[in-house]
């Protein structure tokens, strides 16, 4: 697809600067035109786990591909060192586009990734995607808020960078803080996290919504409750990427249906 920038005022993208942009969930068709024209022009993209092979394929002939992610069980490499590498390719006066799945501001690091590139001096540009949390729910047919079901929703993550449930998150606050609750990286410790939302009172039957490599080709909606979400979700042998939700919107999801 050949994009005409001056047409739909597109920025220039700067040799010597980086873009942190989010490429969404993962279906090619749900990426910004400005996430495009970032894949056409970049010098070297710095692309995460979570970003689809399609939408490498956009990048311009002859960009480098250069994958920061984990893969293989291999150990990922350690944050400080992915920045580095981007300080070092924007010192080379390349256009670095760093691509994350989903929007790069949302448990993505990308705000690690910016403040380090202002601390170097480094020109960036911060383009916002399609996060799992909305655009995912939205695959699984979900909508993230409902008049009659709720006016706020929580988006919370279960791992922290170690892998483990996050500390310091109040549970009892945040089951009571909105009556739809989005969690990120939730399979690991789905038990404790359901068993910390029920003790807080959320009820046993509250309709929960798994689904596993939203958007893509093996995207699976799995429909629980929250008391048997985490016993369902193994025995459905569910993988990450998944997205959970918990909350009256997931019944909506029966009646919408999802992406055909
Ligand atoms: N920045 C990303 C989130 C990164 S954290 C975003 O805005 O979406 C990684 C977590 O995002 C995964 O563990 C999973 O919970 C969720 N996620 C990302 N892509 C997903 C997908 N295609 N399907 C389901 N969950 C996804």
């Amino acid at each position: 697809m050949e994009l005409d920038p001056s047409a739909l005022d597109l920025p220039e993208f700067a040799a010597g600067s980086v873009w942190l942009v989010g490429a969404g969930p993962g279906a090619p068709g749900l990426l910004s035109l400005l996430a495009l024209h970032a894949l056409q022009n970049a010098d070297i993209v710095i692309y995460d786990a979570l970003v689809d092979q399609r939408i490498l394929g956009l990048a311009r002939p002859g960009a480098v591909l250069d994958y920061a992610g984990k893969r293989g069980g291999k150990p990922s490499p350690q944050q400080p060192d992915i920045t580095l590498r981007l300080i070092r390719a924007a010192r080379e006066g390349k256009r670095v586009l760093r691509l994350k799945g989903g929007d790069p501001f949302v448990f993505g690091r990308g705000g690690e990734e910016a403040l380090a590139l202002r601390a170097a001096g480094i020109p960036i540009r911060i383009v916002p995607g399609i996060t799992a949390g909305i655009g995912g729910l939205a695959y699984a047919g979900i909508p993230v808020t409902h008049r009659d079901t709720n006016s706020a929703v929580v988006f919370v993550t279960g791992q922290a960078s170690g892998g483990a449930l996050p500390d310091g998150i109040d549970w009892q606050a945040l089951a009571r803080a909105a009556p739809v609750v989005v969690i990120y990286m939730a399979l690991k410790h789905l038990d404790v996290i359901a068993q910390r939302l029920l003790a807080a009172g959320r009820a046993a039957d509250e309709p929960v919504a798994i689904i596993s490599k939203a958007t893509l080709p093996g995207q699976r909606v799995l429909r629980t409750s929250l008391a048997r979400a985490a016993a369902d979700a193994t025995a459905a042998a569910f993988e990450p990427p998944a997205i959970v939700v918990v909350g009256a919107v997931v019944k909506l999801g029966d009646v919408i249906g999802p992406a055909p």
